[in-house]
């Protein structure tokens, strides 16, 4: 069976990951239809980018049609040039290697930690050090003679990535950092928001996401250049209003008004929707425990995850794979999910020379589960005795 985030639930039927509408979204839409902002420019668009900004602790926010846009940007307000090379995780949904594809730019996938499935800064530092030299000033890797530019650090399913480490490595080699942190919303890291202190950070609103905005993203920042560029890039790059003339080529990527202000209802209860996300992740983790061969992904003492995506490990002496165990939960009408293909392996980014066993091997053995912020205790609970049944 087939699912799609937005798509109406069937009885009976456990979905992964759906948005959640309850709060005063009806009533935003309905005064942007009535008062006619409807589109790029209107009150919801500037009060949403307010209001993320806030939330995160950054200074400015431009909001943008997708998440993709938003990396997209960010890459190119970091000053990403056509044939330079972007440090990424390997172990990520691939649109974020695909932004860096979009600037014209080449992705080096970087491997996963073990630890806590994230962007690996040990592997990253191995390969600035013994991979790239200093020549005419700019760092190149010695492979393919391109310079390298940034590091593009995903936070996956809602644990952010060591971004001390990755800002410190980052100074030491002259590159700038992206954070995707579409996955990491509301997420902590060192008592701090995910999201503040960044120079660029990305935040997506698709359907599956913390929040939705149906379709969206956000690009924040700290640095007001920065903001103003990506505000200018996402708006067709225009410098005359009346006159129509433009400077550059920009791109159509402004989110629209109705989209904001369905953003604007969804973040007044976001932290409703952590919460229920890590309640959610506690009773999992409560139920596998003392489950030989289940292993849900650890929280790092410097994080507060938000459990967007709650996965766990399924590897003997579990009876089932994680393949086995998602066919097993399907014909309960319960849909799980598995990792997404490591880039380095992926058709679409070939060929790549990166060498990534720990996300070879977490793409084998992960399995994501039930996680809605709407999710029933009783589909839960039909959820965990569907898996220990398999034990
Ligand atoms: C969702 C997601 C994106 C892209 O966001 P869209 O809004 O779907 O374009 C990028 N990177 C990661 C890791 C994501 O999960």
């Amino acid at each position: 069976m087939r699912f799609e985030p937005g798509a109406p639930v069937e009885a009976g039927f456990v979905p992964l990951c759906v948005p959640e509408i309850r709060g005063n979204e009806w009533t935003y839409v309905k005064e942007c239809l009535d008062s006619g902002w409807v589109s790029s420019v209107g009150s919801y668009v500037d009060r949403f980018e307010r209001m993320v900004a806030d939330y995160v602790g950054a200074k400015y926010a431009v909001a943008a049609v997708n998440g993709t846009a938003a990396l997209h940007i960010a890459l190119l307000v970091a000053g990403v040039q056509p044939e330079d090379e972007v440090l990424v995780s390997a172990l990520t949904f691939i649109a974020s290697a695909n932004s860096i594809r979009y600037a014209g730019a080449w992705p080096v996938f970087i491997d996963a930690e073990p630890e806590y499935w994230q962007f690996d800064v040990q592997n990253a530092t191995a390969f600035l050090e013994q991979e790239c030299h200093l020549q005419d000033g700019a760092l190149r890797n010695k492979a393919t003679g391109r310079r390298v530019k940034a590091i593009m650090a995903v936070d996956i399913l809602g644990h952010p990535a060591d971004r001390d480490a990755i800002r410190a490595l980052a100074q030491r080699f002259g590159l700038e950092v992206i954070e995707d942190a579409t996955e990491s919303l509301g997420a902590d890291y060192r008592e701090k928001k995910v999201g503040s202190g960044s120079a660029a950070a990305c935040f997506s609103f698709n359907g599956n996401k913390i929040l939705t905005t149906g379709g969206g993203g956000m690009f924040v920042t700290d640095n007001e250049q920065w903001m103003t560029r990506a505000r200018y890039l996402t708006t067709q790059a225009k410098d005359d209003p009346l006159e129509y003339i433009h400077g550059e080529i920009g791109y159509n990527y402004r989110l629209t008004n109705v989209q904001a202000a369905i953003g604007c209802a969804q973040m007044e209860l976001l932290d409703e929707y952590v919460a229920a996300k890590r309640r959610i992740a506690a009773r999992y983790l409560e139920a596998f425990r003392d489950i030989p061969g289940l292993a849900p992904m650890p929280e790092a003492a410097w994080a507060r995850s938000t459990s967007w995506m709650f996965t766990t490990l399924v590897e003997p002496p579990f009876s089932l794979s994680s393949r086995e165990l998602l066919r097993h939960l399907q014909t309960q009408k319960i849909q799980a999910r598995p990792l997404w293909q490591p880039l380095h392996l992926s058709p679409a980014h070939l060929p790549t020379r990166a060498h990534c066993p720990v996300a070879e091997s977490l793409h084998a053995r992960a399995l994501s589960l039930p996680c809605s912020v709407g999710l029933r205790p009783a589909d839960q609970e039909r959820v965990i005795a569907a898996v220990l049944a398999a034990k």
